[in-house]
Formats: C-alpha cells, structure tokens, sequence
C-alpha cells in the first residue's frame, strides 16, 4: 500500500504536521508537505527535503488554487494546517477564523473536487468547551468557550454536511494536549510541556495559571501519529464521517506535570529539582478538567495508545535536552 500511495500533509512545518511527516516519510509513502510557515519552522522536516518521496510547498491553505493543485492526485490527505491557541484566538478572532474556517473549506473543497479516498483532519478536545462532563464522550460536547473552540467546531460540522452532501470520507480526530519532540517551545502561544521545560533548563521558575489542580489528558505524539495512521487507513463503515477523542486515557494536574518534569530533567541536571513553581492568574477561555474516553477509537479503529505520560515526558525531554 505505502508505495504509490500519495498523502498530502498540511500544516507540515508545525509539531505534529512534522512529525507525521517523518513517520510517513520513513514507511515509503510518496509526502507533499504543505505549509504557509506561519507558526511552523521549516527545521522541522529539513532532513527530509532529500528523499525522493518528500516534497514541500510554503502555501497558504487560504488560497483555494494552492489547495486545488496540491491535492489533485493524492490518495489521502492529513489536514493538520491551523492557528492553534485559544488565547491567540480571543486576541484576533479573525485571522484564526480565516485560517481555521475559511482554509478548512477550501481544503473540504479541494478534497471533493479531486475524489480523494479519505481526509483525516485535526479536531480539538477544546469543541467539549463547557461540559463538565467527565470523561468527555465524543457524542456529548458544550457550548464552545473560545473563538479558536468555535472553529474547531464549525470544521466538525462542514465535514459532516461534506459527507452528507458530496459523499467526501472524513475522519475527524479530537486531539487532547498533545506533546513531544518538535513542539514548539517559543512564543506568547507556546504549549505548556514545551515551555516549561525550556524553563526548568535553564532553572527558571514556571508558571502555573491558578493553583496548579486543573488537569489535562497529556497525549505523546506517538499516540496521535498512530491514531492518523489507523483513521486514514479505517475502512469500517462506522468509522468513516465521524470524530475520535485521541488522547491517553488519563488526566494529570499541573501540579504532577511540573513535578515529573522535573523529575525527568533531573536525570541531566540534579539542580532543576530545586527550581520552585510560580502561580498566576487563571487564563479566560480554560476548562478546569479534560479527560477522554477512548473507547470508540479502541473498539473502531484498533487505536491503542503505547506511551502513557511519563514514558512520553521521558522521550520528550531527551529530545529537548538534545536539541534545545
Ligand atoms: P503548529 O502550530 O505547530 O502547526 C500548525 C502548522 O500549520 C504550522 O506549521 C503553521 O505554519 C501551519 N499553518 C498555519 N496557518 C496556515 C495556513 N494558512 N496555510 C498553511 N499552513 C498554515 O500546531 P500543532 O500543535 O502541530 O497543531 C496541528 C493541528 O492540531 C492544528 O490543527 C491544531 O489546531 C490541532 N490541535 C493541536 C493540539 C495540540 O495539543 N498540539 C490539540 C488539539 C488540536
């Protein structure tokens, strides 16, 4: 199959398009790599630009033509291109809508047009918005609590209608915190592994927005790299035109987090184990609690998550202690 087979990646630059990318890459598909190198970096998938079946394009899933010709001739397509960042999306609404609403239709339209067999896009955990329901089902969601949440949302709803109304396969994957190699550790939108281990490195304190309690279903990049796999390649009728929770199956507080980095960067600096955690203000647009069931994606794709979060904190770090 991985021979001749063609996938488009968007957003390829970023941390899981990059990733995926390699993955993909290595098992002998044939990769287009799409990305406009807004949030991504092209270090990212720079060793890849000399193997034959790689090649990258710098577009922007904004213009309908790149979307078109890019697609044209591919097989499946991993739509990962987004603004992320739920405190980025309440500072300029906008763009995120642009890039996340407008660049996804375009995508939808680009994949329908050209008859690919199957488009698997990034969803969100963030569409649980304010349900305190635990843990989150797929079938039961909240009213959204960010613009970047509303969008993620109205991508659900387009690729339904798409598959309701032009018979376009779609499988949308509700990511929950995802972390690991590559993830971005810079900027005012950094993810919080990333950022603070880039601060314990360097024993800066870190920063917990409210008292460290709320938690999160930590999920290591390997677990979403075999969730692509298993949805681009499902074929039961259930699974197709619908979303999967992809995540470990367990929540950490922050709190915890901070103490099994520490614990995990110990093992190169015994001195970060001293630093000491700074709390804050809580952040507008947060939920206090996620935790995902994973059961539909157990039972209908064979998802079955391997790295739990300390076994992903513990590749994580050695990754940024090597490439910081
Ligand atoms: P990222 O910012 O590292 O990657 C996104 C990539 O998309 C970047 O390389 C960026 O340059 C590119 N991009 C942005 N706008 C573009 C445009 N207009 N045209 C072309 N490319 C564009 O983020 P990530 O963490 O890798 O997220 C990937 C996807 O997963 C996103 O759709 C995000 O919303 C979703 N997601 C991520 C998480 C997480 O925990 N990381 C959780 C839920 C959902």
């Amino acid at each position: 199959m991985t021979k001749n087979t063609k996938i488009l990646i968007t957003g390829a630059a970023g941390f899981i398009g990059s990733n995926l990318c390699e993955y993909f890459v290595e098992k002998e598909y044939d990769v287009i790599a799409l990305d406009n190198l807004s949030t991504g970096h092209l270090i990212n998938i720079s060793h890849l630009q000399n193997k034959d079946n790689f090649r990258f394009v710098e577009g922007d899933i904004r213009d309908i033509e790149t979307c078109r010709s890019l697609v044209d001739g591919t097989d499946f397509v991993l739509h990962q291109a987004a603004l992320g960042s739920v405190p980025r999306s309440i500072k300029d609404p906008i763009t995120s809508n642009d890039v996340n609403v407008g660049g996804f239709l375009n995508m939808l339209v680009a994949c329908k047009e050209a008859g690919v067999k199957k488009m698997v896009y990034a969803a969100s955990s963030s569409t649980y918005g304010d349900s305190i329901a635990l843990p989150k089902v797929e079938d039961v969601i909240g009213k959204p609590l960010s613009p970047y949440a509303i969008t993620k949302y109205v991508n659900e709803l387009y690729a339904d209608v798409f598959y309701k109304t032009y018979g376009l396969n779609t499988i949308g994957l509700r990511y929950f915190n995802v972390f690991g190699r590559k993830q971005d550790p810079n900027g005012a939108y950094a993810a919080v592994i990333p950022l603070f281990t880039k601060q314990l490195m360097s024993k800066q304190s870190p920063t917990i927005n409210g008292d460290g309690t709320y938690s999160r279903d930590f999920t290591y990049i390997d677990n979403v790299i075999q969730a692509n796999e298993k949805a681009m390649l499902a074929t039961h009728p259930d699974a197709i035109n619908t979303v999967f929770n992809v995540a470990f199956g367990d929540r950490t507080d922050l709190n915890l987090l901070v103490d099994l980095l520490k614990q995990s960067l110990s093992k190169y600096d015994s001195e970060i184990l001293n630093v000491k955690t700074v709390y804050g203000p809580l952040r507008a647009g947060d939920v206090p609690h996620s935790l995902a069931s994973i059961d539909k994606a157990k039972s209908l794709l064979n998802y079955n998550p391997k790295f739990d979060l300390k076994a992903g904190l513990d590749e994580a770090v050695e990754w940024y202690w090597a490439n910081l």
